[in-house]
């Protein structure tokens, strides 16, 4: 009984946005996460066609049993193991068993179908969804890129070097490569499991989306530098910041929630972050002429949104259901466009990240349009022009990202930068890339220069960071010559 009841307690808070599936199954320390965690996931896969058999058969009203609880007593009833630990749930359940059986096969019969898999309205989108690659970030607060590699090689997977292009993502059973983009990123066959691996457990290794490492990639705080993470729990993004600034700096971290916040502390304890300040705070409430954060130069903002860009939870909505989701993006839309104007008011800003893992322009480029609008101060930074997928005309500046054309979840990115920064920057005298000495950032006035090259990316992971990662990979054309290497100590074994 306690599974089907932590079942809907997580469905309940995965629709009302309160967290990702997989951090509110990680964070319900229930016992047997795999089952728990497989049947969140499959309830939530045939969620519509559970609604439906419910509604048809008029079982709420006859149980007095809520939604989402319903929903993980039907699958499992009709789909999955058949309410083998129902308890009393299992006795009222059995009483409707033939009326909920004859309701799914006459949605069978109905459309012609004879497998349960096959009344999925959005099958393409379950089987994108599915064959996602696994994203492994290294933390490099505890290990390299090479002594992963290294590590993982001797575990039995097999290296097949860096990937070149997007093609190269799709791996089979134990293979794996490097990423084409990002130079911390290891990339796997769908369904590798790293929850149980010795690097998870001990922090080394980071499970996180591609598409979600690009704002603390793309913004690239140096050392020292203080910043803030806006909406920062359940905080990966935060510990890919505290990796970028060698844990030197402040990182000051806010969140609305108390137990997100408490997930956070015990995964940056884990990921060895040491330079981080967590506040359970309303961001729009801080104050940004605090002294405390006189320093701020970076912010991270990856605020609250519909999370409509997740695969696993788009679905297609009734009428009724897209009139509600309309109210609640519009309400999203101001909620975020209060949060970038907030964060462009801390007086030494020199520039934030703005992300959401939302497909829909209400969200992404219509919230930078009105806060570009609102800030004239403020431009935007043209990003990674390698990457396939732009913001939607006339953002080009910024990206997005998408199953199909990325390999990733539905993603946005937009990097703001003060005008006089940006001035800073076009002031100071070119330099050429190849000079060890030379300062990154000054090569931002040459624009649209060829992608990067495999060395680079890899070059990058160990060398003093460009102040904007995004420019230099996008305006700079690639070193010939690599810096040595400096041996990191290797802590994985
Ligand atoms: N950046 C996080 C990460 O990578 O792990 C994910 C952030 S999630 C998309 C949005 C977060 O914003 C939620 O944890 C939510 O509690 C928090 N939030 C919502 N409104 C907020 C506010 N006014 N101030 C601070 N945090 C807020």
């Amino acid at each position: 009984m306690a599974l089907y009841m932590k079942a809907a307690e997580i469905l309940d808070k995965a629709e009302s946005k309160q967290g990702a599936v997989k951090t509110l199954v990680y964070d319900s320390k229930f016992a047997n996460i795999k089952q728990l965690f497989a049947l969140v996931c499959e309830t939530q896969k045939f969620s519509s066609i559970l609604q439906e058999i419910i509604e048809s058969t008029k079982l709420l009203k006859l149980t007095k049993l809520r939604m989402h609880l319903a929903k993980v007593l039907v699958y499992d009833l009709l789909m999955g193991q058949g309410l083998k630990c129902g308890g009393s749930w299992k006795a009222v359940m059995m009483k409707h068993r033939s009326r909920l059986q004859a309701a799914l096969a006459r949605m069978k019969v109905k459309q012609r179908v004879s497998k349960n898999e096959d009344l999925l309205p959005t099958s393409d989108l379950r089987l994108a969804s599915e064959q996602l690659p696994r994203y492994v970030r290294v933390n490099t607060l505890k290990t390299t890129v090479d002594d992963t590699v290294d590590y993982l090689k001797r575990d039995g997977f097999s290296y097949m070097g860096q990937a070149s292009k997007l093609d190269d993502l799709t791996l089979k059973e134990k293979d794996f490569v490097r990423d084409l983009h990002l130079p911390e990123l290891l990339v796997f066959s769908p369904k590798t499991d790293f929850h149980d691996h010795f690097l998870y457990k001990a922090g080394h290794i980071i499970l996180q989306d591609k598409a979600s490492c690009l704002p603390a990639y793309l913004l690239n705080p140096p050392p020292d530098s203080h910043l803030i993470d806006a909406c920062a729990a359940p905080g990966n993004k935060t510990s890919h910041l505290a990796a970028i600034m060698k844990n030197k700096g402040r990182l000051f971290a806010f969140d609305l929630d108390a137990k997100r916040l408490a997930t956070m502390s015990t995964l940056l304890l884990r990921a060895g972050v040491t330079c981080q300040q967590l506040a359970h705070q309303d961001f729009l409430k801080v104050d940004p002429d605090s002294s405390q954060f006189k320093n701020v130069e970076y912010i991270l903002l990856d605020p609250s949104c519909s999370g409509s860009g997740m695969v696993c939870l788009r679905d297609d909505a009734s009428t009724a259901d897209q009139e509600k989701n309309q109210a609640r993006l519009t309400s999203l839309a101001s909620f975020q466009l209060r949060c970038l104007n907030h964060g462009l008011r801390f007086p030494r800003l020199k520039r934030l990240v703005y992300s959401t893992c939302s497909i829909h322009s209400q969200e992404n480029e219509e919230v930078v349009t009105a806060c570009l609008q609102q800030n004239p101060d403020f431009r935007l930074i043209p990003l990674l022009a390698q990457w396939p997928e732009r913001g939607l005309h006339p953002l080009t500046q910024c990206l997005r990202a998408s199953t199909t054309k990325t390999r990733t979840h539905g993603f946005f990115v937009a990097l703001l930068e003060k005008h006089s920064e940006a001035r800073k920057r076009m002031q100071e005298p070119e330099v050429q890339i190849s000079d060890p000495e030379a300062k990154p950032h000054s090569s931002f006035k040459c624009d649209k220069r060829p992608a990067c090259s495999e060395e680079e990316s890899e070059a990058s992971e160990t060398e003093d960071k460009p102040t904007t990662a995004a420019v230099q990979r996008a305006s700079t054309p690639c070193k010939k010559k690599r810096r040595k290497k400096k041996k990191k100590s290797a802590t994985v074994e």
